[in-house]
């Protein structure tokens, strides 16, 4: 069996091994067991059902809410040679009865289904008299009303075991706490599944955080490096989406803006255009998201700071589906930390509500000030500890240097005293720059002993500093009170030098952004051939209407271009060239590469 596995792997997807635990899942599957999956977006969920559809006789169900996946993953079956058809309600009726006699003769070995259409009695009698194997039921953690999208129609999935008693189940998600994994499993009525759990690492995704001042320069700087990547930036208002993409497209840069405030047109509108490569930024609201199955998006950037670590894992979550290298950038700002505390202030729930809410926000605003590693901060609020660095965070690739901070950190504890702790960090750095501003002089904070210690030091290394030194805890902040900087009880220990403190200095994005042409596999790409082989991956895609990375990921181009194979079974080492992509492109990429 084993020896099967590895040859439909090579021959179908043009890969050589298997990722862990891909392969275990599929032999327990095909021994007619029932399994949970938890594995991240972009770690290979799919090939869990397909290859066990592709080795045996029976017909494979999969359940998908998402609609453009399912349609999306069935074009990539088709360009890869195998038989697979989608059933949910924007497929015409004409199609149908193609669908039904290929079901019928059992030609078809996927079929995609979304969950109204297969909880249908109709649909269900009919599938009956099909010889299923196999159900797998993707993004299973809608079944919960623990997790973030309930959906009351998977619900009804439960009633499938009866209809199909003999087939086994496999139940896939990309979340899932320990609440909503025995909820799974209970409500789908899996028989002693066994649960294959993955880290949430996304080990393809390059972390950044970044401080926010001027932070439409450093986004330009940013895209300047993805100039024919599709992304996403993140604002937290409606006004900043339109703001930021038409401050784009003066730069002459393909950026639309997208938020629930626009008609549900142009929305539907914008949403195509990015599906299908025509603009390559979108600068939503967070209304942007579900839904969003682009595998190819390379960036996500948040222009503002997301409210919890929750929303900011989802959002990056959506670059590099594809499994290729790709980055999330942060930037956040104090600004931002004090806006996203009024809205809970303003929300309506209870007292009780309010105060997970903020200590959410804490956590989100520790992440990205933090000077350890993201990946680590990110995971442990996960629930999953580590130590070691990713080595893919900026805080891993570029450690900040952390120097003796003890007399800097002095002097604004003493500015903050002797201001009777009742002004904030704005006001704070004034004294300690000796600013001349009316306030300043006016409130006679221009006589204490402290005005003017920090001259040396610029208002961003400063602002750097004090927000380091709150989140040490070495000062407070009193957030009913304007958010003035207040003592804690490890401020005097500190100002009396009896605690020695570290503080890292800022590093500017610029630095921290190293430019990264191949991707993970560290190869050498001939750029003029690379480039050749992108015109005409995308004249492929145009003449069959699909987007080009359904052609060919741009790791393939990448491999090709490196290794530049002369014939076909120098083709087929190139990690993702089965034989259905060599047959329709062999000959087609060998001319390429010759001339
Ligand atoms: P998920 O459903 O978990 O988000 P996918 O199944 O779409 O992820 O897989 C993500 C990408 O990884 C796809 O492009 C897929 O072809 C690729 N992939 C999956 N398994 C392997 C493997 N064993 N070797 C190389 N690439 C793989
Ligand atoms: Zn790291």
């Amino acid at each position: 069996m084993k020896e099967t596995l590895y040859k439909v792997l090579k021959s179908t997807f043009g890969y050589d091994t298997f990722r862990h635990p891909q392969e275990e899942i599929i032999t327990d599957v095909l021994e007619g067991n029932d399994a949970l999956v938890i594995m991240p977006t972009g770690g290979g969920k799919s090939i869990c059902y397909q290859i066990p559809a592709l080795v045996s006789d029976g017909l494979t169900l999969v359940v998908s809410p998402l609609i453009a996946l399912m349609n999306d993953q069935v074009i990539n079956l088709q360009e890869l040679g195998v038989n697979a058809a989608t059933i949910h309600s924007n497929v015409p009726q004409d199609q149908m009865q193609q669908i039904e006699e290929n079901l019928n003769s059992g030609k078809t070995k996927l079929l995609y289904l979304s969950p109204e259409k297969i909880n249908s009695e109709l649909t269900q009698r009919y599938l009956s008299t099909l010889n299923v194997g196999l159900i797998a039921i993707d993004e299973a953690h809608c079944v919960s009303v623990w997790g973030n999208d309930f959906r009351p129609e998977y619900t009804q999935l439960a009633k499938l075991r009866t209809v199909f008693p003999d087939s086994s189940f496999l139940a896939l998600t990309a979340t899932a706490d320990t609440a909503t994994q025995e909820d799974i499993c209970n409500q789908l009525n899996l028989k002693n599944p066994k649960k294959y759990l993955s880290s949430f690492e996304r080990k393809n995704i390059t972390t950044y955080s970044h401080s926010a001042q001027k932070r439409l320069d450093q986004i330009a700087h940013i895209l300047r490096e993805h100039t024919e990547d599709a992304g996403i930036i993140y604002c937290l208002s409606r006004k900043d989406t339109e703001k930021v993409a038409s401050k784009l497209n003066m730069m002459g840069l393909n950026a639309k803006h997208y938020h629930a405030g626009m008609d549900a047109e142009d929305r539907y509108r914008v949403q195509r255009e990015f599906q299908s490569d025509e603009i390559n930024i979108i600068c939503a609201t967070v209304a942007f998201g579900m839904g969003i199955d682009k595998p190819n998006i390379r960036f996500v950037i948040h222009y503002s700071m997301p409210k919890n670590m929750e929303a900011y894992y989802q959002e990056i979550g959506r670059a590099g589906r594809d499994g290729e290298d790709s980055v999330a950038h942060l930037f956040a700002s104090w600004g931002d930390f004090l806006m996203l505390k009024r809205f809970i202030d303003g929300s309506e729930g209870n007292q009780e509500f309010k105060r997970i809410q903020y200590e959410k926000l804490e956590r989100m605003w520790e992440f990205a000030s933090t000077t350890d590693c993201r990946t680590n901060g990110i995971l442990s609020y996960f629930g999953e500890y580590r130590t070691d660095g990713c080595g893919h965070c900026d805080n891993c690739l570029n450690p900040p240097e952390k120097k003796d901070g003890s007399i800097n950190a002095q002097k604004a504890l003493s500015a903050i005293y002797r201001c009777g702790q009742s002004i904030g960090i704005e006001t704070v750095i004034d004294v300690l720059r000796g600013s001349y501003k009316a306030e300043i002089r006016n409130r006679g904070f221009d006589q204490i002993k402290t005005y003017g210690a920090g001259r040396d030091i610029d208002r961003l290394t400063w602002k750097n500093y004090i927000i380091q030194m709150i989140n040490k805890g070495i000062i407070g902040v009193d957030y009913t009170k304007g958010s003035c900087l207040t003592w804690t009880p490890l401020s005097t220990a500190v100002l009396k030098g009896e605690k020695k403190i570290k503080l890292a200095d800022f590093v500017p994005s610029e630095k921290k952004v190293k430019v990264k042409k191949v991707s993970s596999s560290n190869i050498i790409v001939d750029d003029s051939l690379f480039g050749r082989l992108k015109v005409w991956r995308l004249e492929q895609a145009r003449q069959k209407s699909v987007p080009p990375y359904v052609i060919f990921k741009n790791s393939v181009l990448e491999e090709i271009s490196s290794v530049k194979p002369t014939n076909d079974m120098e083709l087929l080492q190139i990690n993702g060239i089965g034989d259905a992509k060599l047959r329709q492109y062999g000959a087609d990429i060998l001319r390429i590469v010759g001339e």
